[in-house]
Order: structure tokens, then sequence, then C-alpha cells
């Protein structure tokens, strides 16, 4: 169902209006972790401003150690729906439990599926029968093989409406937290129909990176970018080193409007 040879023409995803895998680069941006209502609310008003459509924010958060922040669970889940609400933006937030789809559902127009959830099947097909699209990240080392088997999950359970997201894999390389694989882009397009956006903070680790490989992802024909933005990253409670200013997020998307001008 995800190949490309099924259904020859590119899928778009529709998110009340929010068009993604059209002609426009849709672009989701937010802190890494919902931390408190005026951390969201400051954030929220910084990426609108930029012209992002989706407010991103974790309030799940599937962390390398137990004893960092774990996320608001549904506390956080309401800020990202208040505070999108009132800046007229969509929310796209993760997802890491099957147990946990009516809640999440019940806040978020896209559910997110992080990278180390990418091969959990019996959350796969769980959101195989849910209403609302996933973006399914991929794997800390997935292929891209495995990575159309796990949206191939997904669909197989009723559920078309599939967003892949490149967020970098592990490699040797030790300078960047992950190697972004710019390739997938291209891989993605080949070999399937669905959309695919691009994740230049994971993909990096460093703020610096964020706007080059941005600029690279628009070029190389990704549907759109998640970013995090930070109003305060220095007291970042998760992902502070790769997270924009506001400043620097409003200088990525200036960026993004003249390579668009150029494609
Ligand atoms: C995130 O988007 O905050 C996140 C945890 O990403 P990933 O699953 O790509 O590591
Ligand atoms: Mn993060």
């Amino acid at each position: 169902l995800v190949s490309r040879t099924w259904h020859p023409e590119d899928s778009v995803v529709d998110v009340d209006g929010v068009k993604i895998g059209g002609e426009e680069i849709v672009v989701m941006a937010g802190p890494c972790s919902v931390e408190s209502i005026e951390q969201l609310r400051e954030a929220a008003k910084a990426v609108k401003a930029g012209g992002a459509q989706f407010l991103r924010g974790g309030a799940f958060k599937p962390r390398t150690s137990p004893y960092d922040f774990q996320g608001l669970a549904e506390e956080g889940l309401k800020m990202l729906r208040q505070v999108a609400d009132e800046e007229g933006l969509k929310v796209v937030t993760e997802i890491v439990d099957k147990d946990d789809i009516e809640l999440v559902g019940k806040y978020a127009d896209v559910y997110q599926v992080g990278a180390r959830n990418m091969q959990n099947f019996q959350l796969l097909k769980a959101l195989g029968h849910a209403k609302k699209p996933v973006m399914l990240k991929r794997g800390l080392s997935a292929t891209i093989s495995e990575w159309l088997n796990a949206a191939e999950y997904i669909m197989a359970g009723g559920n078309e409406q599939v967003i892949f997201c490149e967020r970098g894999i592990r490699t040797y390389e030790t300078f960047t937290r992950n190697t972004l694989d710019l390739s997938a882009v291209a891989a993605i397009k080949e070999l399937s129909h669905l959309p695919i956006i691009v994740d230049p903070s994971h993909g990096t680790g460093r703020w610096q990176m964020v706007k080059p490989m941005a600029r690279a992802a628009v070029a190389a024909g990704c549907d759109g970018l998640i970013i995090e933005v930070h109003p305060h990253p220095e007291v970042a409670l998760s992902d502070g080193d790769q997270s924009l200013t506001p400043k620097n997020f409003d200088r990525l998307m200036e960026d993004l409007g003249k390579i668009a001008e150029v494609m």
C-alpha cells in the first residue's frame, strides 16, 4: 500500500485544510518538550509569527535516561491544544503507547511515532485503526525498507494518512547527534507516494546546523520540516542544544522562502 507502484501519484495528507505533500512546504515547530503554559505560549507565538502551520511539543517523552524529564502527559496535551487554538496552529505530538490513542487523539491533529517506536508493531497496528494522520519517524538505525514496512503496518489497518519523517540515523560520526540522511527524501519519493518531512533538529543535534540542513532538505524535495524552537534554549528541559531561538527560527523561515523561489 505504501508503494508507488500501487499508487503512482503523490498522496496528500490533508489536516483540516493544511495539505502535507502538496505545493507548499509545511512547517511544524515548537519545543522538544511541553514544559509550562508560559513556555509553550511564547514558543507558539514565535512559530506562528515565523509562518509555521503546526505546533510541535512532546508530552510523553521517550528519554534515554529514566531520570530525565519524562513529560507532562495529559496536562501537556491540554496545553498544546489550548495554545495551538489561541494561535491558529495544528498540533503534532508523540504517542508512545497503544493504550493512549484515544487520549492523544483528543488533543492532537497528527500522531507522532518517534524513532524509538518505529518498530513498535502493536502501536503501529493500533494507529492503523485511528482516525487521524500519523507522522512516522525513521528508526534510530532503520533501513529504508524497514521504514516502509512500518508504514505498511499502519496502512494495512486502513489508515492511509501517513507522513514519513527523516530524523537522522546512527553512524560512526560523533560530531553530530545523528547523521541526517537526505538521500532518504529521494529514496522515499522514488519508492512511495506518501509525503516526507525532515527533522534537522534531531538529525544534527546542533542548532547551528539546523538552518543549512533545512535549506538542503527543501532543495532535496521534502514536503515539510519539523524544527525545535524554544524561547530560552539555555534552560530547556530537553534538547536545548538543538533548539532555535525565535529569532533564528525567523531567519530560517526567511531563507526557506528564497529557496522555494528558485525551485
Ligand atoms: C522528538 O521529536 O522530540 C523526538 C523524541 O524525536 P525522535 O523520536 O526523532 O528522537
Ligand atoms: Mn527533541
